[in-house]
């Protein structure tokens, strides 16, 4: 595969890149923005799952905030430094790493908490939904703890079987709930985003960490009727922008001509840089085939 032609098949990559953004996800964060003003009057926010980090690119350039901290990002993986944004490398859902983001905030709340975290899909599609949710949910309680009364948080979601308890449980801390599909987010994902609007817990909760917020032994079969919520589904990014699943010509409608961009932002350490090193050196083990042994040892390997 040459490398133009990821550029030719998913236009966001290659905007991303022409951009400067670290990552095509850049656009969907913008979008959502174009739809919810989310950064509207924010100086304060904290970005969940965060590597490669366009979305602190985006929120480090959009809101109003001043010096090193007025964004927090976290990731299990390292990410290249940027300017203005703290960095904390961690799970989101382990205890200490929740409680290094809180001790940031104390008595200088956020006003918006974003959560674009993915667990490794494998392709099961209840327990990546299940991954997913315990993903959302670490980043909600960490939002509980942080945010400042009608803050915002806005987190992917997987819209599976069971997405209607997550709305339920978001409902019960947000005056607003609805689920957004960027553009740039491709049709064929059942990814979306919940965008949560007025951050108002219920009079006198108080925010612990040590009670996860789902609670496993609730019946499913009691979100049905009446109970079930069912939250509004919006498309953002207008219609004129770029169709995230339709392969474009190189040479862009708006007549740009096309020049090969590297990427912004190469992976600091990915988990193919041992290959890498090994395949320079000459010393990538390669696939042995029994027709290009010497016959003595083509018994031992067919064994
Ligand atoms: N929003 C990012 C951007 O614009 O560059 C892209 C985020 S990427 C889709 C998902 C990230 O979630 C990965 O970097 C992954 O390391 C992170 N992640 C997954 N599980 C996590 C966890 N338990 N704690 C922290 N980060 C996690």
């Amino acid at each position: 595969m040459g490398r133009t032609s990821k550029d030719k098949r998913d236009v966001y990559y290659r905007l991303a890149k022409e951009n400067g953004w670290r990552a095509r996800s850049a656009f969907k964060l913008l979008q959502l923005d174009e739809e919810f003003h989310l950064f509207q009057g924010v100086t304060r926010a904290v970005d969940l799952c965060a590597a490669p980090g366009s979305w602190s690119q985006v929120l480090s350039q959009k809101i109003g905030g001043q010096g090193s901290g007025h964004v927090v990002a976290v990731d299990l993986q390292a990410m290249a430094p940027l300017p203005g944004v703290l960095q904390i490398q961690g799970d989101i859902t382990q205890l200490s790493t929740a409680k290094e983001i809180i001790q940031h905030f104390e008595g200088c709340p956020a006003d918006l908490v974003v959560c674009d975290g993915a667990p490794d899909v494998t392709g099961l599609h209840d327990v990546d939904e299940y991954m997913q949710a315990q993903l959302l949910l670490a980043a909600l309680n960490i939002a509980t703890h942080v945010l400042k009364p009608g803050g915002c948080f806005v987190a992917k979601i997987f819209r599976g079987r069971d997405v209607t308890l997550i709305y339920s449980q978001l409902r019960v801390f947000f005056s607003s709930v609805l689920c957004a599909k960027p553009r740039s987010s491709r049709n064929s994902s059942i990814e979306a985003f919940a965008v949560c609007q007025g951050y108002d817990p219920p009079e006198g909760f108080l925010p612990d960490l040590t009670k996860p917020l789902l609670d496993h032994s609730y019946d499913f079969n009691q979100l049905d009727g009446p109970t079930r919520i069912i939250v509004p589904f919006v498309t953002c990014g207008d219609l004129s922008s770029y169709d995230s699943d339709r392969s474009y010509p190189l040479d862009l409608e708006d007549g740009s001509e096309y020049k090969y961009t590297p990427p912004t932002q190469p992976p600091i350490s990915p988990p193919y840089q041992e290959a890498c090193t090994l395949k320079k050196k000459g010393r990538l083990a390669k696939e042995i085939r029994p027709q290009d042994c010497p016959i003595s040892t083509v018994d031992t390997l067919s064994q």
